[in-house]
């Protein structure tokens, strides 16, 4: 798919958000909704979206939702931080087919990165979902 395009409301975050599609959440507010990645680039990759969005990517976003949506990024990464203690954090945001995008719902990706540990490869492998449901509890509880 390219930049341009007509936002599907039957993409997985979509689903998700409607609740038609299982997700292991981390966090809720009026605005964003934040969930593990089922194919984690590192243990703890969390996924930010906007509730209120039809745009595929960062470049159609409505202005009003961007200020909430990257609070929310700020304070799920915070909360990441706090519970995995990593030594870095991989904050990415992909536009367009050609720049590595597989999901035309806006979304961030919050990665922690340790010292030594390589990304792994984009949206492969899927995770244990007892590992996740644990990841997304430790982050959940450090939510400021
Ligand atoms: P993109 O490639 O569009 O930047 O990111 C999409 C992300 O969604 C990928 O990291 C991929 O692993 C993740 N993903 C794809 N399908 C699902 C799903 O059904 N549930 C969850 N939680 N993540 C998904």
């Amino acid at each position: 798919m390219s930049l341009d395009g007509t936002y599907d409301a039957g993409n997985i975050f979509a689903k998700i958000l409607r609740g038609e599609a299982p997700s292991v959440r981390v966090f809720e507010d009026e605005h964003v909704m934040a969930f593990m990645d089922v194919f984690p680039q590192a243990k703890g990759h969390v996924l930010v979206i906007p509730k209120h969005s039809t745009a595929r990517n960062f470049l159609e976003e409505a202005p009003e939702i961007i200020g909430p949506l990257m609070l929310g990024v700020q304070r799920v990464a915070r909360a990441v931080r706090a519970a995995l203690k990593p030594d870095g954090l991989t904050i990415s945001q992909f536009n367009g087919a050609p720049a590595g995008q597989t999901v035309y719902h806006l979304h961030f990706h919050i990665i922690p990165r340790w010292e030594g540990v390589p990304l792994g490869r984009h949206a492969e492998g899927m995770a244990d979902m007892d590992e996740l449901k644990d990841l997304a509890e430790q982050i959940s509880a450090m939510i400021a």
